[in-house]
C-alpha cells in the first residue's frame, strides 16, 4: 500500500524553487490559482518509494509577515493545509538574508528541511557552508543541492520521507527573545491556550509573536476568537511595556533577534563569508570579533569593567557604612546599655546585616555594567568569543554570562543558567558557578590582604586569588566533563543581535532584578543566620569568669584603659565559652594542617556558610574589638599562640583566603542550587565536593610555602 504525503516549497524569489519543482515532478504538474485571489497555485505529483507525492510550489516570499497577497496564500497555506513537511529552498550564495524565511518556519514549528541550493555559485563565490553544523545549530537538516544540474533531489525527497515518518519537531524553540519578550509571549501564549480552538489550530507561541509583530492577519484572526478581546488586550499592555524597555516598538525588535539568531548561525557554520552585510553592527563586528583582536578587545573591557566598578562603589560603600553605624548608634541608645536585647539588635542585626548590605553598591554596580553591555548587543559577543575556549573545557558561550554574574553574586549566576538548554553542559555550569569569587568574599580578601601584605602586593593578591577561582572552574569543569558528564556540549546557536543603544529603563530594570536576589538574600537567609550566630556566641550567658586579671590590673595603671581592657579580655573568655567557641574548638584540628587551626577562624568559617561576608563580621566580635577595621587587623596581626608564635602570618592568612574562596557555597546558593536542579543530591554534592576542593588548596598553599621558606 502506498502512502499520500505533501511537500511544500518555499523560498524567496529566485531561489530555484521552479527549477526543483520541475526536477521533481517532471510533466506531472496541474497549474490552477488559488481561489480568491490571482496568485498561481501549482501542484506537481511524483511516486518515489512506495509513496505518493504531491509537491506544492508556493509563490516566492522574503518573510512570513502577511504583507503581499503571495505571502499570505504562502502562509496559510501552510498554517491551515499543513503540509506534512516544508523544504524551504534558500539561496546559498545569500545565506543569511535566506534564511529569515527558514527561521519563521522553523517557529510555526512545521516539518522542515533546508535546501542550500545554488551551492555551486556558493562554493564558487569562497563561501564554504558547513551544512552538518548547520543542520545541527538550526536543528533542520539542511540539503546542498544544485537545482539546475539536478543534484540533491534524491536527497532531498529521502530526507523528506524520514522527517514524514518521524513527524519529528527536533526543537521546539529555535529562538528566544530574550527574557523580557519571553515573558510576555508567554502571558499571551497562555491566554491563547485557553482557547480551545484557536490554540489547536495554531501553535500559540507562534500567535503569540505574530501579535506581538502587529500582523494585522493573525489580530484579525484573534479578533473573531472567543478570547480575542482578553488576548488583544494583554498584547497591547505588552508591547507598550516592551517598548518602555527597550526603547522602540516590540515589531523591530523581534526581526532583529532573529537576524541575530542568524548571524550567529552563520558565523559559525559557514567560512570566510563574502556576503558583507555593510551595517554598522557587521562593521563594529569587523574589530569586536576579530580573530586577533577579538579576545584582547574583549578582556580589556571586562577589566575596565570591574575596575570602573570597584572605584564607583568605594564611596558609596564608605556612605552605607556610616548611615549603618549611625544606625546601630541610635538603636543602641534606645535600648538598655549592657542588656541581651541591646547585643542583639546592635551586634547581631545591624552589624551582621549591615556587613552584608555594605556590598550592595559593588554588587548593583556590576550588575548594571553586565545590563548594559547585555543590552548593547556586545555581551552576545563577549560569548561568542569564548564560546570557542569554552568548547575547550566541554562548555558552550552560553555557560559565559551565568559565570560573569557570578562574580557579582553566585545566585543570579546560577539562576541565569537557565538559557542553557544542554542539561549536562547546565549542571556543569551550576556546579563550578561558585568558584567565581562573588562580591560577599571581597570583604575577606580586604582585612587579611590590607593586614599583611603591603600595598604593593594587595592587588596581585588579590587578583590571584579571583583567577585562582577561575582555574579551579575550568579544571573542575573539564573534570566533571570527563568523568561525570560525559558527552560533548550540544551545539547551539551564538546568537549575535545587532548592536543598540542600551535604554536607561531598561538597565535599570535588568540590573534590579538580578541585584534583589541579593537583597532578598540578605533580608532573610543572612538576617535569620546573623541571629543564630548571635545566640550561638551569647550563650551560655552567665559564665564564671576564671581567669587571672591580676597581672592586667597591675600592669595597666590607667584606670579608664584598664577597664577597657578587661571588658576585652572578658569577652574573649566569654565567647571561647560559647556555643560557638566550644564547636570552634572541637573541629579547628581540622584545619591545623592548613596553618589556621585556632578557634576563631573555625568558627568564622563556620559563620561563613550562612554568607561569607559573615567570617569578617565574626572574627570582629570573636576578636572583642570594636567598629572599623582597622582595630580588627590589628589584632589579627598581634594575636599570637600560648608558644608565642605568631597566629596569622602572610602565608596563612593566604591559605585562609584560599579556603574562603573555595570551600562551601553560602547556604542561599545551596538553597538556589536546590531549587534549579530541583534534587538534594546536586547542592549536597557541591557543598562536599567544593570544601573537600578547598582542604586541599589550602593545604597545598601552606605546607607548599613553609617548604618553601614563605611562612
Ligand atoms: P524561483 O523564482 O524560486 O522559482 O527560481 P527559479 O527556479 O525560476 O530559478 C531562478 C534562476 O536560478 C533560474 O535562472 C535557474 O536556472 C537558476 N538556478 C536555479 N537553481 C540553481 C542552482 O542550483 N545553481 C545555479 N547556478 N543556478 C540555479
Ligand atoms: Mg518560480
Amino acid at each position: 500500500m502506498s502512502k499520500r504525503i505533501t511537500i511544500a516549497l518555499m523560498g524567496n524569489p529566485n531561489s530555484g524553487k521552479t527549477t526543483i519543482f520541475n526536477n521533481l515532478t517532471g510533466a506531472r504538474q496541474h497549474v490552477g490559482n488559488y481561489p480568491g485571489v490571482t496568485v498561481e497555485k501549482k501542484e506537481g505529483y511524483l511516486r518515489y518509494k512506495k509513496h505518493e507525492i504531491t509537491v506544492v510550489d508556493l509563490p516566492g516570499t522574503y518573510s512570513l509577515t502577511a504583507q503581499s497577497e503571495d505571502e499570505i496564500v504562502a502562509r496559510n497555506f501552510i498554517v491551515e493545509e499543513k503540509p506534512d513537511v516544508v523544504i524551504d529552498i534558500v539561496d546559498a550564495s545569500n545565506l543569511e538574508r535566506n534564511l529569515y524565511l527558514a527561521v519563521q518556519l522553523m517557529e510555526l514549528g512545521v516539518n522542515l528541511i533546508i535546501a542550500l541550493n545554488m551551492s555551486d555559485l556558493a562554493k564558487k563565490m569562497g563561501l564554504r557552508i558547513d551544512e552538518k553544523k548547520l543542520s545541527e545549530l538550526l536543528a533542520v537538516p539542511c540539503i546542498p543541492t544544485v537545482a539546475t544540474r539536478k543534484q540533491g533531489m534524491e536527497e532531498l525527497l529521502e530526507k523528506a520521507l524520514a522527517l514524514n515518518e518521524r513527524k519529528a519537531l527536533s526543537r521546539r524553540e529555535p529562538i528566544r527573545y530574550g527574557k523580557e519578550i519571553e515573558e510576555e509571549i508567554r502571558k499571551i501564549e497562555e491566554i491563547v491556550r485557553r482557547d480551545g480552538e484557536l490554540g489547536e489550530k495554531y501553535a500559540p507561541r507562534w500567535i503569540a509573536v505574530k501579535l506581538l509583530e502587529n500582523d494585522e492577519e493573525v489580530r484579525e484572526k484573534v479578533k473573531a476568537s472567543a478570547f480575542g478581546q482578553e488576548i488583544l488586550s494583554q498584547v497591547e499592555k505588552s508591547s507598550a511595556h516592551l517598548e518602555s524597555v527597550f526603547g522602540e516598538e516590540v515589531e523591530a525588535v523581534i526581526p532583529d533577534r532573529r537576524y541575530g539568531f542568524i548571524s550567529g548561525a552563520c558565523s559559525q557554520a559557514v567560512k570566510k563569508s563574502y556576503e558583507v552585510r555593510h551595517t554598522i553592527s557587521d562593521r563594529i563586528d569587523r574589530v569586536f570579533l576579530n580573530r586577533i583582536l577579538g579576545l584582547p578587545i574583549f578582556l580589556g573591557l571586562m577589566w575596565l569593567m570591574f575596575k570602573l566598578v570597584f572605584k564607583l562603589s568605594e564611596p558609596m560603600m564608605g556612605w552605607i557604612e556610616g548611615f549603618m553605624g549611625w544606625l546601630g548608634n541610635f538603636l543602641g541608645n534606645l535600648l538598655p546599655e549592657e542588656s541581651l536585647i541591646h547585643s542583639l539588635v546592635v551586634d547581631g542585626i545591624i552589624g551582621g546585616v549591615g556587613s552584608v548590605l555594605v556590598f550592595v553598591p559593588i554588587i548593583f554596580l556590576l550588575f548594571l555594567a553586565i545590563a548594559i553591555l547585555e543590552d548593547s548587543g556586545y555581551l552576545a559577543r563577549g560569548a561568542f568569543i569564548m564560546d570557542r575556549l569554552m568548547h575547550k573545557i566541554g562548555l558552550h558561550g552560553r555557560s559565559f554570562i551565568p559565570m560573569m554574574l557570578g562574580f557579582g553574586c553566585n545566585l543570579p549566576g546560577i539562576m541565569a543558567t537557565r538559557v542553557i538548554e544542554d542539561k549536562k553542559a547546565r549542571l556543569v555550569t551550576i556546579l563550578v558557578n561558585p568558584f567565581m569569587s562573588c562580591g560577599a568574599r571581597l570583604p575577606v580578601y580586604t582585612l587579611f590582604v590590607g593586614a599583611f601584605f603591603s600595598e604593593r602586593h594587595a592587588g596581585n593578591v588579590l587578583f590571584s586569588l579571583y583567577l585562582l577561582g577561575i582555574l579551579v572552574a575550568i579544571v573542575m569543569a573539564k573534570l566533571f566533563r570527563k568523568y561525570l558528564f560525559k558527552g560533548a556540549p550540544m551545539p547551539f546557536v551564538m546568537e549575535l543581535p545587532p548592536y543598540r543603544m542600551p535604554t536607561l529603563k531598561g538597565a535599570l530594570l535588568h540590573m534590579w532584578e538580578r541585584g534583589v536576589v541579593y537583597l532578598k538574600k540578605a533580608g532573610t537567609v543572612i538576617f535569620a543566620g546573623c541571629i543564630l550566630i548571635w545566640a550561638l556566641s551569647n550563650f551560655p550567658y552567665n559564665i564564671q569568669y576564671s581567669r587571672n586579671y591580676q597581672a592586667l590590673i597591675e600592669k595597666v595603671r590607667d584606670k579608664e584603659e584598664l577597664v577597657i581592657k578587661l571588658k576585652n579580655e572578658q569577652a574573649e573568655e566569654k565567647l571561647e565559652k560559647s556555643f560557638a567557641g566550644r564547636i570552634g574548638k572541637s573541629i579547628s584540628p581540622l584545619f591545623k594542617p592548613l596553618g589556621f587551626g585556632d578557634w576563631k577562624p573555625a568558627v568564622a568559617l563556620m559563620a561563613g556558610f550562612i554568607a561569607k561576608e559573615i567570617v569578617v563580621g565574626t572574627l570582629g566580635t570573636l576578636h572583642a574589638v570594636g567598629e572599623g577595621e582597622e582595630s580588627l587587623r590589628g589584632a589579627l596581626r598581634k594575636e599570637k599562640w600560648p608558644d608565642g608564635r605568631k597566629v596569622w602570618t602572610p602565608l596563612v592568612a593566604y591559605a585562609f583566603m584560599v579556603f574562603v574562596l573555595l570551600y562551601i557555597p553560602c547556604v542561599a546558593t545551596i538553597g538556589v542550587i536546590y531549587r534549579e536542579t530541583n534534587s538534594f543530591r546536586w547542592p549536597l554534592f557541591a557543598a562536599f565536593y567544593t570544601t573537600g576542593i578547598a582542604w586541599i588548596l589550602s593545604f597545598m598553599v601552606f605546607q607548599g610555602g613553609k617548604i618553601l621558606g614563605l611562612g
